[in-house]
């Protein structure tokens, strides 16, 4: 086990992960940002963030918010880690639905051993992207995690392949399930209604159209070649 991490409650590790998210968008995890995210009062939030600081897991930066040291950047990728690998078994070898697994692994991913995870990692051929499209790092704390556009960042006519989906919102999975819209589909956007109203987006033969929300939590790869 990784020295510090024994001590660290399923609480603890929810923070960093979430910090690491946050953190990725660019900015240093602001107290309100982590309380949203982790859906609690922001007044609980310092207690944890101070504890965690103590720990040589996060900085925290006056004004600014917190930031995760090396060693709190480790931690958090274990955790996405177990939980990608968790999904991705769940998905593949139980039948579970896409939509299905992120609650059950949030719960399991506190559970886990790093060696029952490897060797679920091991059994599915080591797959370097969970079920949405989401980089699963590797064993050695590595991982691909590049900022990638958004749907919503096309401009009409561009085409781009489906990267990466959020996947916190089953229900948002389920309707672009039934859009057809998966990661690996190509998408064109055909038109956008001014004022940030809907974009039309081509699927294959389907049209349909969809918000503006849905459009910024559908990742893409650049394909305009
Ligand atoms: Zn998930």
């Amino acid at each position: 086990m990784t020295p510090g991490r024994a001590a660290l409650t399923g609480q603890a590790e929810d923070y960093l992960k979430v910090i690491y998210e946050i953190e990725r968008d660019g900015e240093a995890a602001a107290t309100t940002a982590i309380a949203e995210r982790l859906h609690i009062a922001p007044a609980s939030v310092s207690g944890m963030v101070r504890r965690l600081a103590r720990q040589g897991l996060v900085v925290v930066e006056r004004y600014r918010g917190v930031r995760l040291t090396p060693k709190g950047r480790r931690v958090a990728l274990q955790m996405i880690r177990r939980h990608r690998v968790l999904e991705s078994y769940l998905v593949t070898r139980l039948g579970y639905g896409w939509d299905g697994v992120h609650d059950e692994a949030e719960r399991l991913e506190h559970a886990a051993s790093p060696d029952l995870i490897d060797r679920m990692a091991a059994a599915l051929g080591d797959p370097t992207v969970d079920p949405h499209g989401a980089p699963i790092p590797r064993a050695d704390g590595t991982v691909d995690d590049a900022r990638l556009p958004v749907l919503n960042d096309l401009a009409v006519g561009e085409q781009g392949r489906v990267a990466r989906m959020s996947d916190r919102d089953p229900a948002l999975l389920r309707y672009l399930g039934e859009l057809g819209i998966r990661p690996g589909v190509t998408l064109r956007l055909v038109d956008r209604a001014p004022f940030d109203g809907p974009l039309t987006v081509a699927v294959g033969r389907a049209r349909h159209v969809i918000g503006v929300t849905v459009a910024t939590r559908v990742y893409i790869r650049d394909d305009r070649r």
